[in-house]
């Protein structure tokens, strides 16, 4: 499943790309959409490479791409990606050749385009993005047992996990207008919280305003309504990762969530990261799925596959910062509040998408599904402020003094995202942030 875009020796004419720290070496060349900012340039899709964007519309129509790749440097030029999602993985793959070669320093295409730089390139300090696709719908599941038995405990202490989470991947339909991308302020939402000592519940500003660091997967290619997609080819229809993060109102949920699920405690915005990492790019950091401990039963046919439980899982570390408004204004640096990984999952990514067309839902390119809140066993990767803070029993002390049961206004908080493997070149997903603003009592 590697092939020569993964080499760890390719190094690309663009400097910024080699410095060995960047998110965005030659090796991931993750889509985004974007365009100048301030400006009224179309919409478009590029490509990161370290601290820049390469414009595929700009090189496709200077015929710089390969001949085959013809179809998906068309669909770049639709300002958002589902076009490009919904072609077949020799599509992408053909496209993902074609961008390496023409950004590599050694081969014609990049001399050439490295010639023209400044056709090619827009600086991502003058670029703003956008949502890199249309998300016809969104579904978050609960895929990381940790997190489903430390909020559980929380919740039910008396009946944490319940009896069909080993068997089913549990999710809901959650709301695809409010997402957001990265950089975009987050209101603190209003909403109806459970009176003092059983009273009435009144109205109020969310008291418990919480982050969860989340993947969002992008799927590609959907199912016909009626049909299913089964485990073995469910790689073929998955087209990225972005990080996503689904901000939750605790207060709310508390009093709505019975018995239907999540509702208003987390339909006012979700976050997303901008840049979209294909699972071409992930492939060097592919790892078994999570080993489920002895007495857990096996996963139902139709959710076990040899290649998922050998390599369905992904070695993504995700971090979890916060910057203050005191801290900006003090001119201190965001400080890490937790981290976990993507291959404590319980569920792998195919196993979700599977389970989610099993009942002849119909999928279709740019659906988003989020992986659920990614916890691991230690504290520090816990990833809500539910789980680190116990329900806001122990608040988290921060470097300058303050402290956190839940988000403050003025509050900004950054996932990041990225793998590493030795033998291979790191990669990254860029951020995916926002600061809360106080809510708008207009409508009290
Ligand atoms: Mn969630």
């Amino acid at each position: 499943m590697l092939n020569d875009t993964h080499r760890p020796d390719l190094r690309a004419w663009v400097t910024s790309a080699n410095d060995g720290i960047t998110d965005f070496p030659i090796q991931n060349l993750p889509y985004g959409v974007f365009r100048r900012r301030a400006s009224d340039e179309p919409w478009r899709v590029g490509v990161a490479i370290g601290a820049e964007i390469l414009d595929i519309p700009a090189v496709h129509r200077l015929g710089w791409l390969d001949g085959s790749t013809n179809g998906a440097a068309t669909t770049c030029a639709s300002g958002s990606l589902n076009g490009l999602m919904s072609l077949e993985p020799d599509d992408w793959s053909a496209l993902r050749r074609s961008l390496s070669d023409l950004l590599r320093h050694d081969t014609p295409t990049g001399r050439l385009a490295h010639a023209h730089a400044d056709a090619v390139l827009v600086s991502q300090a003058d670029a703003e993005m956008r949502l890199p696709a249309h998300v016809g719908d969104y579904t978050d599941f609960y895929a990381s047992v940790f997190h489903a038995t430390n909020v559980g405990s929380l919740f039910r202490p008396d009946n944490p996990l319940l009896p069909n989470y080993k068997w089913i991947p549990i999710g809901y339909h959650a709301r695809a207008s409010s997402l957001v991308v990265s950089g975009t302020p987050v209101v603190r939402p209003l909403g109806q919280v459970a009176g003092e000592g059983g009273g009435p519940p009144r109205v109020a500003r969310s008291g418990r305003l919480d982050y969860e660091a989340e993947l969002g997967l992008f799927v590609a290619r959907g199912n016909a309504l009626g049909s299913t997609i089964s485990i073995d080819e469910a790689p073929d229809h998955m087209f990225g990762i972005a990080l996503l993060n689904d901000w939750s109102a605790r207060d709310i949920q508390a009093w709505e969530y019975q018995p239907l699920g999540p509702f208003l405690a987390k339909s006012f915005a979700t976050t997303l990261s901008p840049w979209v990492v294909t699972f071409e790019a992930l492939a060097p950091f592919r790892v078994a799925a999570f080993a489920r401990p002895a007495g857990d039963p096996s996963p139902l046919p139709y959710l076990a596959d040899a290649g998922d439980q050998a390599y369905g899982g992904v070695d993504l570390a995700v971090e979890i910062w916060i910057r203050t408004a005191r801290m900006r204004v003090e001119g201190q640096p965001a400080t890490r509040l937790s981290r976990g990984n993507a291959r404590d999952l319980y569920w792998t990514m195919a196993q979700l998408l599977t389970h989610h067309a099993s009942n002849g839902c119909n999928l279709q390119p740019g659906d988003l599904l989020g992986s659920g809140t990614i916890s691991g066993a230690e504290r520090d990767s816990r990833g809500c402020l539910l789980e680190l803070t116990q329900g806001g029993k122990e608040p988290v002390s921060l470097p300058n003094g303050e402290k956190r049961r839940f988000l403050e206004d003025g509050d900004e908080v950054i996932l990041r995202g990225h793998c590493e493997r030795a033998g291979h070149v790191r990669i990254g997903f860029g951020e995916c942030s926002g600061v809360v603003v106080p809510a708008n009592t207009s409508t009290y």
